[in-house]
């Protein structure tokens, strides 16, 4: 055998025996993406949101194309300030519709990722019957079969599991399923938990709850924390939970301009070196069904026009809004199983 060749073959085999690189994807409505792609993401919106509640909501309650044809422009100018990736936070029951979602995303060029999971806040309004009763197992079982196999007949896959739990200290039993029935899913999908959470004592429950299933504070996302402490939120992104502060606006907050809410607060993650951990969103949105054309739709700008040049302003580098932007989303929101020994 020649040389050359044998060092081929040898070559070859040599790298049919190593496991590929694992590539990082997002699962969005048009199929897998690699995260490599995704650039300027959105980890925290609405495009529809139905909140009559889950013994009457459905696909019957609004029209596709009304829907589309409302939000596609706010879509495309969310693309002028270079948003790619789009995660639509609209559980089943409040308004979910990835067929809403697909359309969307081929007419902004925008990637969409929708989610899989239920919606326990507000008394468990937005909870399917079937949730009071089933076993977390069964409640998981639906949710790994979206991701597995599409949702509601359709093909269009989860990128996320999205849930949501009361803000009281301690999880009701009810609400406790629904996070294990996350754990579940996580392990078996390596879908990211975002979780409606709000304030410390229910994020901590939730992580405590997750602990016991084996999963990795890495793969729970503790959405709307800006009603956190920041004691909490500091702590929470020390164990390498996501913290996500949403609703980025020019509106007041607790006496305060929201935006320089967010340059504090972003400032204190920074001199902590913890902004690796935060993520931020406006979610904002949405076509409320019911209302005349959806009623009133606030854009998806205001991180881009307003607290951009603030941070800016305040000492933070293109690299920090990387970071926020592009790098956290990616490593958050990748599809991977993240475990911790029991
Ligand atoms: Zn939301």
């Amino acid at each position: 055998m020649k040389k050359g060749f044998k060092i081929l073959l040898s070559l070859l085999i040599l790298s049919a025996c190593q496991p590929l690189p694992k590539k990082k994807i997002f699962m969005t409505v048009e199929g897998e993406k690699s995260v490599d792609l995704s650039g300027i993401c959105l980890v925290h919106e609405h495009i529809m949101v139905d909140w009559i509640g889950a013994d009457s909501t459905g696909y019957h309650r609004w029209n596709r194309k009304e829907v589309v044809d409302r939000a596609l422009p706010f879509l495309l100018e969310a693309k002028t300030r270079g948003v790619k990736t789009f995660f639509d936070c609209t559980p089943a029951y409040l308004g979910r519709d990835p067929l809403v979602l697909k359309e969307l995303a081929e007419k902004s060029g925008i990637n969409i990722v929708t989610n899989t999971g239920y919606y326990g806040a507000v008394n468990s309004k937005f909870l399917p019957k079937s949730a009071f009763t089933d076993s977390p197992e069964a409640i998981a079982q639906i949710w790994i079969d979206e991701f597995k196999n599409g949702i509601d007949g359709t093909h269009i896959r989860p990128g996320f599991i999205k849930i949501s739990v009361e803000i009281t200290d301690t999880l009701s039993s009810l609400h406790r399923k629904l996070v294990e029935a996350a754990a579940i899913t996580h392990k078996a999908t390596g879908l990211t938990i975002v979780s409606h959470t709000g304030f410390d004592g229910p994020a901590f429950a939730q992580l405590d709850v997750l602990k016991k299933y084996g999963v990795s504070p890495e793969a729970f996302v503790w959405t709307h924390a800006q009603l956190g402490s920041i004691e909490g939120l500091l702590r929470a992104a020390k164990m390498g939970a996501w913290i996500s502060l949403d609703n980025v606006e020019n509106a007041e907050f607790n006496g305060k301009n929201r935006i320089d809410w967010f340059v504090e607060t972003l400032a204190k993650f920074k001199k902590e070196n913890l902004l690796h951990k935060v993520l931020i969103s406006h979610d904002a949105g949405q076509y409320n069904v019911g209302q005349p054309n959806g009623g009133k739709f606030r854009g998806y700008t205001e991180i881009f026009d307003l607290l951009i040049p603030a941070l800016k302003q305040n000492n933070f580098s293109q690299k920090d809004i990387e970071t926020l932007l592009i790098e956290n989303p990616r490593k958050a929101l990748a599809i991977s199983v993240r475990s911790i020994e029991i």
